[in-house]
């Protein structure tokens, strides 16, 4: 069973069409989760899968900092008053502008050497030392035993450690690496063998180019159950391994700050989307029950159709995250007081025939005014959905507060 709130569900299709509902109980409840288990870790909070203005308040209320993809995402931290050593910016292609601003503002992570130089003529210019991270492209893979392999991300490990060892940015300090590979992995297993690796990583990016590394962040991969027969990740074993991992490492580094990031984990499973059925009607036979902004409200449910269609039903076993996770990622749940079932599709109120979200399936009977809920909301739901298309009315993305008040 999803755990939302069908009562604030209903309520709220009395006066908005579709709509997204964050959860702050939910979220809350995967933040502690995430803060006992990784108790002696500063966590960061990946913005860019969900900024809501109230999610963030949540977030950044409870002790979290903030993974920034864009110089925006520094300025919502930032504003919300995180000190700089809570704010990680790390994307690639950041511009000038970009860093200027960025510069006493957040811990900046520098995707290429590239960066660096330009973050060196911009400290220079100031008269100041930055501490800049690095993000290492590193020479292993996520699952197993592989080698690294080409990446837009980050700079290679070799490279990395030539540039520290010979650091001819005299305004620089690479103070600490950060990595993320992979997102979205449910295998206890595998995420502690990765973190294992870093821990080797970071030993030997010391040994070999003679950094002190005040910090190591190790990205994200935490994944969240999203078709029905997902196991849910132990994220407790998770926690235990790398608490037996980081006691070994303080050892010869007591000073080191260990970086855990996530996005999905705290606010995936926090969020519903809902949508309401405007129309209905039978065509030769079939059913059809039109809901208002499907693609365009919540599109991941109907890309995932489409790959289905496109690849002859055989789910793809590559997942294409954030976009693609897997086919039946999402559930669609009845809101109605009708307890007769009927076949139907369910379908958008686009102007093209592709938007459909599910084909022949048995619901409860729905008529105009009733709605269905969409799982797995509150992560990459909103901010990856193409809204403008048709210039209809965007959903409303609301919050359900702990105490039951409803936040726009
Ligand atoms: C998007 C992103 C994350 C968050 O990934 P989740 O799967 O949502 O936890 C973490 N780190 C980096 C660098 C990212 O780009």
């Amino acid at each position: 069973m999803y755990d939302y709130n069908e009562k604030a569900v209903r309520e709220q299709l009395k006066c908005h069409d579709s709509f997204y509902l964050y959860d702050e109980r939910i979220i809350k409840k995967h933040i502690n989760e995430l803060k006992e288990g990784f108790k002696n870790e500063t966590i960061i909070y990946s913005v860019k899968n969900n900024p809501n203005t109230h999610v963030l308040d949540t977030v950044f209320s409870s002790g979290i900092g903030a993974d920034a993809a864009s110089l925006a995402e520094v300025y919502y931290a930032y504003d919300r008053g995180l000190p700089k050593d809570m704010i990680y910016f790390s994307c690639p292609g950041k511009t000038i502008k970009d860093i200027e601003e960025s510069i006493d503002k957040a811990v900046i992570i520098a995707d290429s050497i590239n960066e660096i130089k330009v973050i060196q003529t911009i400290a220079e210019a100031r008269n100041i030392h930055v501490n800049v991270g690095m993000r290492i492209n590193p020479d292993f893979s996520f699952f197993g035993e592989g080698k690294g392999s080409p990446s837009k991300f980050g700079v290679d490990e070799d490279q990395a450690i030539a540039f520290i060892k010979n650091n001819s940015c005299s305004n620089i300090i690479i103070n600490g690496i950060h990595v993320h590979l992979h997102s979205q992995e449910l295998s206890a297993d595998i995420l502690s063998g990765y973190h294992k690796k870093m821990f080797a990583l970071a030993r030997r990016i010391q040994d070999k180019s003679g950094a002190t590394l005040d910090y190591i962040n190790f990205g994200s991969g935490l994944g969240i159950t999203f078709a029905e027969s997902n196991k849910p990740l132990n994220l407790s074993a998770v926690a235990a391994s790398f608490e037996a991992e980081r006691a070994e490492y303080i050892k010869d580094h007591p000073d080191t700050r260990f970086i855990i990031e996530s996005g999905r984990y705290m606010s995936g499973k926090a969020g519903i989307y809902a949508a309401k059925v405007i129309d209905r009607k039978v065509s030769y036979g079939k059913n059809f029950v039109i809901l208002k902004n499907t693609l365009n409200g919540f599109a991941r449910p109907s890309v995932a159709r489409m790959l289905a269609a496109v690849t002859g039903g055989e789910e793809p076993e590559i997942m294409y995250e954030p976009m693609y996770t897997g086919r039946s990622s999402f559930q669609f749940l009845p809101i109605t007081d009708n307890t007769e079932t009927e076949t139907v599709t369910l379908v958008g109120c686009l102007c093209t025939g592709t938007d459909v979200i599910a084909q022949d399936i048995v619901m409860p009977h729905l008529e105009p005014g009733d709605g269905i809920v969409i799982t797995n909301a509150g992560a990459y739901a909103a901010v990856m959905t193409p809204m403008q298309f048709a210039s209809l009315e965007k959903p409303a993305e609301l919050f359900l507060k702990e105490d039951g008040t409803v936040l726009s």
